[in-house]
């Protein structure tokens, strides 16, 4: 596949592909945002993703210029766009190299996309007061899918913590443009050689990570001595912890509601996460990463645990992966 950009409908080169330096998104961070995957060449949960972008804009008062339906066609012309632009950029290698090169062209096929779908408030003089924007603007970028190295997923990844106000605060629970907290934070976990960092609230409980939802799976304690064991809970901050409901999250708890595996959306303190069996992060992108290590402590065993490697590995049928080598299994 190709990059490709479209704006308000119109579909451009990212070379090409031009904002105004007057639109708010850029002067304010006044705008939202969805990212998405696709699995087979389709957008996974389209759907659930348009209705949070829906619901984002509208915690910022901003109304979707066109509706829920036409903004999923337009990233649909978008992505068969990109995918088209793709093969017709390969054929014309193949065309280069010979006939005999077709096939093997047509067996190495595009991989995967993803799109980012943006919706600024739009243009306007500068000033603060919303009321100065034009009309709100929309913007879909479409991107090869670079998953993440097998490694990762085989070892699990380290995470530092981070007490931190997000710039998201102002509207919680919308998945608003401005990361420049969540941003900060991550550069203080690379600086660390971690790959995320986990936000913790003024009072010190854990959110998420800067792009991801947490999970931890905790043993529950046994009724009264010598009782049975009663088995393994997942654990994950609720809504009203602040968290931008992922839609991962929601994919995992379906699936682990599925293997019996009880869900509690319950607040995690620090002594809770550093005392999880296994700890996990969830994002449309990455799907679900075992987490080893936070800050200095590990994390039960320390490497991944099997109860988050089933859920991945259920998640994956879900998502019509059922058979693929699994994540851990890739280079
Ligand atoms: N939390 C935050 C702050 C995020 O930015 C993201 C994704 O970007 C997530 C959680 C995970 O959400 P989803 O599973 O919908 O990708």
């Amino acid at each position: 596949m190709t990059r490709l950009v479209s704006i308000d409908g119109v579909l451009f080169t990212p070379e090409e592909a031009k904002v105004s330096v007057y639109d708010r998104g850029f002067l304010y961070g006044d705008s939202v945002f969805e990212t998405i995957r696709t699995y087979g060449g389709e957008p996974f949960a389209l759907e659930e993703h348009l209705a949070r972008l829906e619901r984002s804009a509208a915690r910022i008062a901003i109304t979707l210029p066109i509706s829920r339906d036409e903004l999923g066609r337009e990233m649909i012309a978008a992505l068969r766009a990109a995918v088209a632009a793709g093969r017709a950029a390969a054929g014309g290698a193949d065309a280069a190299a010979g006939p005999a090169a077709g096939p093997t062209a047509a067996a190495a096929a595009p991989g995967e996309s993803y799109l980012r779908v943006m919706l600024t408030r739009g243009s306007g003089p500068l000033g603060l007061d919303p009321t100065l924007a034009g009309a709100p603007l929309r913007v879909i970028l479409v991107e090869p899918l670079k998953p993440l190295p097998g490694e990762l997923y085989r070892n699990g990844i380290s995470v530092i913590t981070a007490r931190t106000q997000r710039a998201g605060d102002a509207a919680p629970g919308a998945k608003v443009s401005n990361y420049l907290e969540s941003l900060l934070a991550l550069r203080d976990a690379r600086a660390a050689g971690a790959h995320e960092a986990l936000i913790l609230d003024p009072s010190g409980h854990v959110v998420e990570g800067t792009t991801s939802n947490v999970f931890l799976v905790e043993r529950r304690p046994p009724a009264h001595e010598g009782a049975a064991d009663p088995g393994q809970v997942l654990i994950t901050p609720p809504r009203e912890a602040g968290i931008l409901v992922g839609i991962t999250r929601a994919h995992v708890i379906d699936v682990a509601r599925e293997r019996n595996l009880p869900v509690c959306c319950e607040p995690v303190t620090m002594a809770r996460l550093l005392a999880a069996e296994e700890v996990f992060i969830t994002s449309s992108l990455r799907e679900i990463v075992p987490v080893v290590r936070v800050d200095a402590h590990a994390i039960g065993s320390g490497v991944p645990g099997p109860t988050t490697r089933a859920l991945h590995a259920a998640f994956r049928d879900k998502v019509g992966l059922g058979g693929a080598p699994l994540p851990w299994e890739s280079p």
